[in-house]
């Protein structure tokens, strides 16, 4: 997934104690509020489908961190 380029900045670059939610700047709630809205765009196609995708990570990345440490995203 592209969106995990923005990992790569943090440093560490993986870091199993840390959440990846709300602590880099692509998986910020803000950036996950406009990833909900591509999803919703009547137009072009593939950014529904990137929103969609994206989204996905958010979930995955989140249970990642809720079954590492028992929580859904960094505070
Ligand atoms: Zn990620």
């Amino acid at each position: 997934m592209i969106v995990d380029i923005d990992h790569l900045l943090a440093n560490p670059v993986y870091d199993a104690a840390r959440c990846s939610i709300n602590f880099h700047p692509l998986h910020r709630f803000a950036a996950i509020a406009v990833y909900l809205v591509l999803c919703f765009l009547p137009k072009p196609e593939f950014i529904r489908f990137l929103g969609l995708g994206l989204l996905i990570h958010m979930a995955l990345d989140s249970i990642d961190c809720q079954m590492t440490n028992g929580i859904w995203f960094t505070p």
